[in-house]
């Protein structure tokens, strides 16, 4: 990359960072992202996105979609750095910035050689990732219209700068929320026959739902049962009538998901019914996990060690991921690039090594004209 073009993509992380907005309030962050588009000629697509942009660089098929996601948290940043969040109690804690960043970048790169793209790029940069909810307004509004294939990527705090991860198959959880309502009839604290115990019934649900990842399914499938909210009750001779719990369900494949759906509702309904309560389960579908196909995740460890990085077998996470949404349509692979930052993905003090950018954007560049070759050819 030539130094006009890395002075400019270093300026716009910077003003991305400095300028954080939450989920699906994007609305500066598109227009800082429209007016780099329109500096470098790229076309936009008008297709009614609230917030978020999509453009396109070349013309026809096959298409190539690459995404990235632009939104921040509702976090106060407590780096040191000299351009740090100028918006208060929000902060690019998940390195958004940086993957708008790079996909700008990518996109200035294929941009000077436009002529020699076997078919389209359309850059994807989409809201709402953090609420789980950009992947699927940008799909209802047509950014997969005609798509071929798509690639997405995220920092990894873990890995160095020069390190690259990815796997085939499951990369990221199923992510689900549950609420559990447990009905028993109140009563006098000192006597508990007289009513029933709804704080007891929880207790032994709690406790019961454990055995789904360890008696349920096969040690080798990851399952995840946290109860992360327990209410009831407001006095202490008083027991009360409802006790109300949520959490959340992670796993890796739509099988296992479903078995421990069952599973769950069946132990909670169970245990309720022994003791003479009532028991609901409410069960709120979040993102799929990320199934990788084979060939996009070969093609992108290729790429990335041609362009000098450390090729690292990825193990699935538990976290969740929108891009999700997208290879329920259409094929592709979801990678990691290393940010070496000393704080975690949604730290306060979260801080990317910005040297990773301008690599990673010559880095997806090509990844992107090789995918198009890929798919011309098959
Ligand atoms: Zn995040
Ligand atoms: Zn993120």
């Amino acid at each position: 990359m030539h130094q006009p073009i890395a002075k400019t993509i270093h300026q716009l992380f910077v003003t991305l960072h400095q300028n954080p907005e939450l989920s699906n309030q994007e609305f500066n962050t598109t227009k800082i992202l429209k007016t780099y588009l329109e500096k470098a000629n790229i076309k936009i697509l008008e297709l009614g996105a609230k917030t978020g942009v999509i453009a396109e660089i070349g013309t026809g098929s096959p298409i190539l979609a690459l995404r990235a996601d632009i939104d921040a948290l509702p976090i106060h940043e407590q780096t040191n750095c000299d351009y740090r969040s100028q918006n208060k109690n929000v902060m690019h804690a998940c390195g958004h910035d940086v993957h708008a960043s790079i996909l700008m970048g990518a996109a200035y790169l294929l941009k000077e050689h436009e002529k020699d793209l076997i078919g389209t790029i359309r850059l994807l940069f989409q809201p709402a990732e953090e609420n789980f909810s950009g992947a699927l307004q940008f799909i209802k509004i047509g950014a997969l219209k005609g798509v071929d294939a798509i690639l997405g990527l995220h920092n990894n705090p873990n890995l160095t700068i020069n390190q690259m991860a990815s796997r085939a198959g499951p990369f990221s959880a199923n992510v689900d929320r549950i609420e559990i309502t447990i009905t028993g009839v109140g009563a006098h604290a000192a006597r508990p026959e007289s009513g029933i115990d709804p704080i007891v019934i929880g207790a032994q649900i709690v406790n019961a739902i454990q055995t789904i990842s360890s008696r349920s399914v096969s040690g080798l499938d990851a399952v995840i049962v946290s109860i992360t909210k327990f209410e009831g009750g407001n006095t202490w001779n008083v027991i009360p009538e409802k006790v109300e719990m949520e959490g959340t369900v992670r796993t890796l494949t739509p099988q296992i998901r479903a078995k421990v759906k069952q599973q769950l509702r069946s132990i909670i309904e169970h245990i309720a019914i022994a003791m003479g309560a009532k028991a609901e389960l409410k069960w709120f579908e979040g993102p799929p996990s990320i199934i990788n196909i084979e060939k996009w995740v070969e093609l992108a460890k290729n790429i990335a060690r041609q362009e000098g990085y450390e090729v690292i077998d990825f193990q699935p996470q538990l976290g969740g991921e929108d891009f999700a949404h997208y290879l329920h349509h259409v094929p592709g692979a979801f990678i990691n690039l290393g940010s070496q930052s000393p704080y975690a993905l949604h730290h306060p003090k979260f801080q990317i090594n910005p040297d990773m950018i301008i690599p990673a954007a010559n880095y997806l560049a090509k990844l992107a004209k090789q995918a198009l070759i890929q798919i011309d050819q098959s």
